[in-house]
């Protein structure tokens, strides 16, 4: 499968640089998302290739519209990708040195060179990545599926398809019917619930009394209660909250994390935010350093992406894996949700194998 008619260039010993291919492959959606500005039923997506010597290395980039990512800023940026200079692929630093140099910002189409360049490397070796980085594969978290607003009936309905599927929930909160929804759980099953405020609580004493609220409800950590801006508050929050405070929206890099350390108990790592694996495990590592909690996020993405956050999930305290379960067109299968848990293979690299049925 190529997506693209693309030339090799022969080194004069014959071996093989590397090279990238790409394209678009838009994510058809199982339900239609719908906010109140605007409903959608696809995601931009775009799908790449990376070769050297007969290996495939797999990687992707998802551009959720909030993070100003498109079709067209990431094929721009794939298309000055020029990997011929190097023959060596397992030298992550320099490749990705050079990627990350190109232009700033592109972190999603970053981290479709970043993802894809960490499958092949296991490919090269025959490994998981999990196992190259010494990891337990049985320390992986529980992850969370999120329940959406909806009428009492619908919201249990849903929660008894799913109880025996997933460990803990998730919902959105700060938007109204919060409370509702909340008790309609409740009235059904007692697994732990996270919440995700995504900065809509804009008060520090009405978000502290909302998040006691929540604790007695069974309620475990609490993402981005307040605006990204107001980190004062947010600190005066986390110092009187008894739950932990993860940060989403205010953190993307390795380099916001100190001026996050003394505001949140924690963040939300996302390959598409921070350029893909290379970062995210040093952001794990500055996290574990400055006493902060990690937890592993996704954009609405396929199983390629999914599978690699998969691979560093041993080492958080949370998870939210489950955006390859939202889209009907998911042209891989790799990491699984078994139990609730996430479940890594013995397959090199993410852990993936294209679907041989879906037209990629
Ligand atoms: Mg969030």
């Amino acid at each position: 499968m190529h997506f693209s008619i693309g030339i090799f260039i022969f080194a004069p010993d014959n071996s093989i640089f590397m090279k990238i291919f790409f394209r678009p492959y838009p994510l058809s959606l199982k339900h239609v998302f719908t906010v109140a500005s605007f409903s959608r039923s696809t995601t931009p997506d775009v799908l790449l290739e990376l070769h050297h010597d007969g290996l495939v290395g797999y990687g992707e980039a998802s551009m959720p519209p909030y993070l100003g990512e498109s079709i067209e800023s990431v094929t721009a940026f794939l298309s000055k990708v020029d990997l011929s200079g190097f023959s060596d692929p397992m030298q992550t630093e320099e490749i990705l040195r050079y990627v990350d140099g190109i232009a700033p910002g592109n972190c999603a189409a970053k981290a479709a060179v970043d993802i894809a360049l960490h499958d092949l490397q296991g490919k090269i070796v025959g490994q998981p990545l999990y196992q190259t980085w010494g990891l337990d594969r049985s320390a992986t978290p529980l992850t969370t599926y999120t329940i959406g607003i909806d009428t009492e009936d619908v919201v249990r309905e849903k929660v008894r398809e799913v109880e025996g599927l997933f460990g803990r929930l998730k919902i959105k909160v700060g938007v109204p019917g919060d409370h509702e929804l909340v008790k309609a759980i409740r009235s059904v099953t007692d697994l732990p619930l996270t919440v995700d405020a995504n900065q809509g609580w804009t008060d520090r004493e009405k978000a502290l009394d909302e998040i006691n609220w929540l604790a007695s409800e069974g309620c475990i950590m609490v993402e981005q209660p307040l605006p990204k801006t107001q980190l004062a508050d947010i600190a005066w929050l986390t110092a009187r909250s008894p739950l932990p405070i993860i940060a989403d929206e205010s953190v993307q890099r390795l380099s916001d994390l100190p001026r996050l350390a003394d505001s949140f108990s924690g963040i939300n790592i996302k390959l598409m935010k921070c350029t893909g694996l290379y970062e995210a495990r040093q952001m794990v590592n500055e996290a574990r350093r400055l006493g902060m909690k990690v937890m592993l996020g996704c954009m609405t993405e396929t199983s390629c992406a999914v599978s690699a956050a998969a691979q560093l999930s041993p080492l958080a305290d949370f998870a939210d894996l489950d955006g390859n379960l939202l889209i009907a067109n998911d042209p891989f299968e790799g990491m699984k949700i078994v139990g609730g848990r996430i479940t890594l293979n013995d397959l090199p690299g993410i852990g993936i194998r294209p679907v041989a049925d879906i037209q990629r």
